[in-house]
């Protein structure tokens, strides 16, 4: 089947369906949206973008900005940066507490939320804007301008801080955040609700499918930290279900509460989807059913 029909069925199978999952609640400005939502998208790595469904409607990335953090971290830190946060799999929750304590705060990884905080933490080391920062590379490798902070989903996710405060101020006890953690909150919350469309994130993600090339054709990672970004999405990705996704989809990937999901066949395409109807690990229930069916389908997977 021609790539474009596949998506368009798989479009219309999700749309036709009874919206499956919960949106998300505990930041109430993402219980807005309409559950029945569902787009697709692939990018090539010249830059060329198929879609389908609500392809072109933005969402907030949420934790997918994990993955652009921790490429920016990587290309302006570099390897120092595991000194402060691990490459394992949690197997808890994204923004669980338990871990992190005996651990002495030291987060297993960058994707979960204390070790997105530490990478934010770090970022400031480089400069004082980190999510504009992370918002400038969205821009520049979606091509589109007016990629922006959604203002009323980070003030709603302001109001219900609590949580990551929390890690945020464990880990400042055990000295692994260096800057004032409101100022880490503020940056980190900020960079989850950019707003992009499927589209947009397909091409962003092409920095990876690319092995570390940007879409102008400048490195920004090596091959190597590349294949190591890709590896921690495919061990990580999914927080605790990051396995079922490894059995079902075959990719690497990166969810986020509201609904987005982007996936990863290095050298060929990228892959997002949106839908924002979650399962009880906060996984998109439609996006990961269409990501296994594409898999499924096409054969393609990295194993
Ligand atoms: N902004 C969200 C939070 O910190 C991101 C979580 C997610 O997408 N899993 O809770």
């Amino acid at each position: 089947m021609d790539m474009q029909d596949l998506l368009a069925d798989i479009a219309e199978e999700a749309k036709s369906a009874q919206p499956a999952g919960r949106v998300a609640h505990y930041i109430p400005a993402l219980a807005d949206v309409e559950p029945s939502r569902f787009g697709i998208a692939l990018a090539y790595p010249d830059g060329h973008v198929i879609g389908a469904g609500d392809w072109r409607r933005r969402f907030t990335i949420q934790s997918i900005s994990k993955v652009f953090a921790l490429v920016l971290a990587l290309a302006h830190r570099g390897d120092p940066i595991w000194s402060r946060v691990g490459r394992e799999p949690s197997g808890n929750p994204f923004n669980s507490l338990v871990q992190l304590e005996y651990e002495h705060g030291i987060p297993r990884n960058p994707f979960i939320n204390a070790g997105a905080l530490v990478v934010t933490d770090l970022l400031l080391e480089h400069t004082d804007q980190p999510s504009e920062m992370l918002r400038d590379l969205l821009r520049v490798e979606s091509g589109a301008d007016d990629i922006d902070v959604d203002m009323a989903v980070a003030e709603s996710e302001f109001g219900h801080i609590d949580r990551n405060a929390a890690l945020g101020h464990l880990m400042a006890d055990y000295g692994n955040l260096r800057h004032p953690v409101p100022q880490v909150l503020h940056h980190y919350v900020r960079q989850c609700a950019i707003a992009v469309s499927c589209e947009e994130l397909a091409r962003c993600g092409s920095v990876l499918t690319r092995h570390g090339m940007r879409a102008d054709g400048s490195r920004l990672l090596s091959r190597s930290e590349a294949k190591r970004v890709s590896a921690i999405m495919l061990t990580c990705g999914a927080y605790d279900a990051a396995g079922e996704f490894a059995f079902r989809v075959g990719l690497p990937g990166k969810s986020g509460v509201s609904g987005g999901v982007m996936a990863v066949v290095p050298g060929r395409f990228t892959i997002s989807v949106w839908s924002p109807g979650l399962d009880r690990r906060g996984n998109s229930v439609a996006g990961i059913d269409a990501l296994d069916r594409f898999t499924t389908e096409t054969g393609c997977s990295v194993f």
